[in-house]
């Protein structure tokens, strides 16, 4: 597709008439023999693939439960088949959510079931072979683990535990995919996602600083590597780079210099995002999440809050517990020492939207909405934050919190249609590892149910600013926004909205 080309579109999602093999293809491009090796992964595919992969699927429905019980559970009764925004966007049907599971699941009957050792034609079963690996490697890199199929599932099978299985697989026979997997290996070395080193980031964080006394002639810090600071903050390095994000960190700064509680960003720990999930290993995955953890050791912070990225936030509320001990479960000698020293008042970890929260409950903060009168928000519900956390320890929280700060900030909100928001939201095309300018045509047609919500907000209510809490998000929305005839800037960090509408005080008391 041409980077130029608009999409019309109405303002209804349709589900459209099948289109087989639409998307066939050889998939994202590979990872280089360098890129697996600094994982530990294979070099490249190993001779023996097809044994090495039918071990490590043995092993990995029964390390993960749910992905056995997911592949037996299914009964084929269709109610998924048009809940993905990558079918309803492509109309492959290889991109129904139960056909994507089907490419594990025959091989998974053919290896592991009596019935698919020996009649295999009659259950479905089928073998391992290259043209089966193929369409692993292609559909199981067009789902973005987003889980909105899994709302809508009787038995809730959940088709991104599944494609995560199939991409653990595929690593442990040396097919990687080159961009997560050149991703993971900066932050395992460096520390970010960007590989941006301390230096740059110091540069950065005094360039901003400078910015905003520029713009409000208050002092307001953004302190990096300072000892025994209340809270340690991790956001995604989105947020040192780029617009939109870049706002949104300027907002967090604001937020806490009115706090008073004093904060740090690591260097070391430089990143909240966790590829890690995306590829299915928990060995990866606790790699980052212990960089954090020896982080706030070394800082000695009380607490550890999250920025703006909504897997890390999945990550953070749902695995750091067990993979690192923020949050209690981990048992090991570091993780107990965390367990003392993080101040139990208050949730391990917090996310920043509801820190901000908080202070908006408790009146510590104080708002010129009309700052944000030329706004008509929506909020768009980022996958990982609606179907994988909760914010608030209340019922919904994720749901709720967010749309308060943003009401907090601005006089005029209004939600995009019911099917598509919270626990139904759609993601927005480019989760799950998808972020790549290789897979930008599966990303422009992935976010089209997404772009049709946004389309009818517009047409109705004069929506003309989106406002999201996940990097991904925002920076899939910018680069696909034009191709619907969208103004790209009109994507903002909830926390952007906050910065520009927040009354600053002159000097804010830190407290130790
Ligand atoms: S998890 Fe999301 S992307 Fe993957 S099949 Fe389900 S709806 Fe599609
Ligand atoms: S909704 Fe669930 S049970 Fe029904 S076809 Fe889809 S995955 Fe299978």
């Amino acid at each position: 597709m041409s980077s130029n080309k608009q999409i019309k579109l109405s303002t209804y999602v349709e589900t459209p008439p099948i289109d087989r093999g639409s998307m066939a293809g050889d998939g994202p491009f590979k990872a280089t023999a360098e890129i697996q090796k600094n994982l530990g992964f294979p070099a490249e595919k190993v001779d023996n693939w097809q044994q090495v992969a039918i071990d490590k699927m043995a092993e990995t429905k029964s390390k993960y439960r749910s992905v056995q019980v997911f592949l037996d559970a299914c009964v084929k009764c269709g109610a998924c088949t048009d809940k993905c925004h990558y079918y309803l966007g492509t109309a492959d049907p290889k991109n129904m959510p139960v056909a994507r599971q089907d490419l594990f699941r025959s091989v998974y009957r053919r290896h592991f079931t009596f019935a698919g050792k020996y009649f295999p034609k009659l259950v479905g079963a089928k073998d391992l072979d290259e043209d089966m690996l193929d369409d692993w490697y292609n559909y199981f890199h067009q789902c973005s683990q987003c889980r909105r199929c899994a709302v809508y599932c009787p038995s809730g099978i959940d088709t991104a535990e599944i494609s995560m299985a199939a991409r653990e697989v595929m690593n442990a026979i040396g097919v990687g995919q080159k961009y997560s997997n050149q991703i993971l290996g900066k932050v395992n070395k460096i520390g970010n996602n960007l590989g941006m080193p301390e230096p740059a980031l110091r540069d950065t964080l005094m360039d901003l600083e400078e910015e905003i006394k520029d713009d409000t002639g208050v002092d307001v810090k953004l302190p990096i590597d300072i000892k025994n600071s209340e809270v340690l903050m991790v956001s995604p390095s989105a947020d040192f780079f780029a617009e939109p994000h870049i706002d949104g960190l300027i907002g967090y700064a604001k937020v806490f210099h009115e706090s008073g509680v004093s904060w740090t960003l690591s260097s070391y720990a430089s990143e909240a995002a966790n590829f890690g999930m995306f590829i299915g290993s928990y060995d990866v995955m606790r790699e980052g999440a212990l960089r954090i953890r020896r982080a706030a050791l070394d800082l000695n912070v009380k607490r550890v809050i999250v920025g703006e990225c909504g897997h890390a936030w999945r990550v953070a509320y749902s695995f750091w517990n067990t993979l690192s001990g923020i949050g209690g479960g981990a048992e090991d000698e570091y993780a107990l020492k965390l367990q003392k020293q993080l101040d139990s008042n208050y949730p391990q970890p917090q996310h920043m939207i509801e820190f901000t929260y908080d202070l908006i409950k408790s009146h510590q903060l104080s708002f010129d909405k009309s700052k944000n009168d030329h706004r008509v928000v929506t909020f768009h519900d980022s996958c990982n934050v609606a179907r994988g956390s909760n914010m608030g320890d209340i019922s919904n929280g994720q749901f709720i919190l967010p749309r308060e700060v943003i009401k907090a900030a601005c006089n005029n909100f209004i939600d995009m249609p019911k099917n598509t928001i919270k626990s139904s939201t759609f993601c927005c095309g480019g989760g799950g590892g998808l972020l790549t300018d290789d897979l930008i045509d599966l990303r422009v047609k992935g976010a089209k149910p997404r772009m049709h919500a946004l389309k009818k907000s517009e047409q109705e209510s004069g929506v003309n600013t989106l406002a999201a809490i996940c990097a991904i998000c925002k920076s899939q929305f910018s680069k696909v926004l034009p191709h619907y005839d969208f103004d790209p800037y009109m994507v903002v960090s909830v926390h952007q909205l906050v910065s520009d509408a927040i009354i600053l005080s002159e000097n804010s008391e830190q407290k130790d």
